[in-house]
């Protein structure tokens, strides 16, 4: 554990986290940004942020058949260097404490953020992309395209 994981802030309350369970996660990729602080992360993705890469391992590459028919694309992650045990969160930019799951916080039980971003090209097993808020070297959970792009090509069901 870093000073960081541990350090609480006043008002803040963890608790004692049950063993993680019965999910098992593939890390089906690495991401690949040019953060290598949480304090040089933004807080959220911006579109005009620096262009990052999406490392896909095989054998999961070859799921990308078709990807760049997206001009956006949903990645998930796994926010690798997170605390989970804190239910009650004091963020440093409000005068009021929140739970958990009032919060975009990495801090949760089960830290996987989410990103919706430009797809800028496809380089073999790499996806370019502008623009991510994690950490160089951040697992990666999933690709999915764009809900709204994804909507012509399957309709609503009746
Ligand atoms: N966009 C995602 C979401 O909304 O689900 C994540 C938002 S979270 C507020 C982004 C912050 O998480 C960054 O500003 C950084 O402080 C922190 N962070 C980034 N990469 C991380 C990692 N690998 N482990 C832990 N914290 C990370």
């Amino acid at each position: 554990m870093t000073a960081q994981d541990t350090d609480i802030r006043p008002l803040e309350v963890a608790v004692t986290a049950p063993e993680p369970g019965d999910a098992t996660l593939h890390f089906i990729g690495r991401i690949h940004t040019p953060f290598t602080e949480r304090s040089q992360c933004p807080r959220q993705g911006k579109p005009d942020g620096p262009e990052c890469r999406i490392e896909i391992f095989p054998p999961w590459d070859r799921a990308l058949e078709g990807i760049e028919d997206f001009a956006r694309i949903e990645v998930l992650y796994w926010l690798d260097k997170s605390r989970r045990d804190l239910v009650v969160q004091n963020p440093g930019h409000t005068d009021r404490t929140y739970g958990t799951f009032a919060l975009r916080s990495p801090v949760r039980p089960n830290p996987i953020g989410t990103c919706l971003v430009d797809l800028l090209r496809v380089e073999g097993n790499v996806l370019v992309v502008r623009s991510l808020d994690c950490l160089d070297g951040t697992p990666l959970i999933d690709i999915k395209p764009d809900r709204c792009a994804f909507s012509p090509k399957a309709p609503p069901k009746p």
